[in-house]
């Protein structure tokens, strides 16, 4: 593969697993492990790359819908492995065998690192996990920013993604469909909350936030399977950026993270990409990657 390409791949996403893959210029990162280190492992395959073959892996935070493969993953091939140190307690929990922590690397929120070619910005994400952070990945005036798992769209947030050129965001919920369905009240508020996970409106004020400050590629994800469908947050999506006139922005895409299988990846730096067109008089939305019916 040429060392110019800027790849960006979601294995999955949602609440049953999540985990992002990125090459950025040949430097091979994987952000979460939410799946068994055998589905990783096949996915990674599927996209023409190696789990033994990954610079660094990055974790969010310590829950286990991002984190269920690491503990094989990182004792069969050896990987650096970057989280907070409270997300590290929580791994090392969870964790059914030790491995040598001679790899283990901790972060902090807003202190920039290098692996390979990637300069990685850590920055807090307002999550009812301890020491929750999303990550800015930077190289050769390319980058990406992975935001799941946030309550809010946070100052912290805004301004670590603000100008990234292509973000993944969490779309989590419809409103309605969380408060009309079957999660105990206790559960509905925590998921509600300014700590739980980002509703479909919110998301789409903060695409639109996103797209006025140069973004080009927007990406929804972690979409929850309960109170959500692919369909319920393109759509909310999508007659938000209408409404507020979206209509005439510049070229911009806008996909959905497939919930059990490797989604299109997204490349940077291309000079033409398929592009996604608001206009409500033919189909609302022309290029877009549709999910697969099981999210
Ligand atoms: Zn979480
Ligand atoms: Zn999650």
């Amino acid at each position: 593969m040429s060392s110019d390409v800027f790849r960006i791949i979601p294995l999955f996403s949602g609440s049953s697993g999540n985990a992002v893959f990125i090459n950025f210029a040949g430097t091979k990162i994987l952000i979460d492990a939410g799946r068994s280190c055998k589905q990783l492992s096949e996915a990674l395959g599927q996209v023409g790359e190696s789990a033994e073959r990954l610079d660094a892996i990055f974790i969010t935070h310590d829950h286990s819908d991002h984190l269920s493969g690491l503990d094989v993953l990182v004792r069969k091939f050896n990987h650096h492995t970057y989280a907070t140190p409270m997300t590290w307690r929580g791994i090392r929990n969870s964790q059914k065998k030790p491995h040598s922590q001679d790899l283990d690397h901790e972060i902090e929120p807003w202190k920039t690192l290098r692996v390979g070619c990637v300069d990685v910005t850590p920055f807090p994400t307002p999550h009812d996990a301890e020491g929750s952070v999303g990550y800015r990945f930077e190289s050769m005036g390319r980058s990406f920013a992975l935001v799941t798992d946030i309550g809010h769209f946070s100052e912290d947030v805004k301004r670590a993604v603000t100008g990234t050129e292509a973000v993944l965001i969490e779309a989590n919920y419809n409103k309605d469909m969380l408060f009309s369905g079957p999660y105990p009240w206790m559960l509905k508020k925590r998921v509600d909350s300014d700590y739980g996970h980002l509703c479909n409106t919110d998301c789409a004020k903060a695409v639109a936030y996103l797209l006025e400050n140069g973004t080009q590629h927007i990406i929804l994800g972690h979409l929850s399977q309960e109170n959500n469908s692919p369909s319920v947050a393109r759509r909310e999506v999508m007659d938000y950026l209408l409404d507020q006139g979206f209509l005439n922005a510049p070229p911009f895409s806008l996909t959905l993270a497939n919930r059990h299988y490797p989604s299109t990846p997204i490349l940077l730096g291309q000079d033409s990409f398929e592009t996604t067109t608001l206009s409500p008089s033919i189909a609302p939305c022309r290029i877009i990657t549709e999910a697969g019916s099981t999210t």
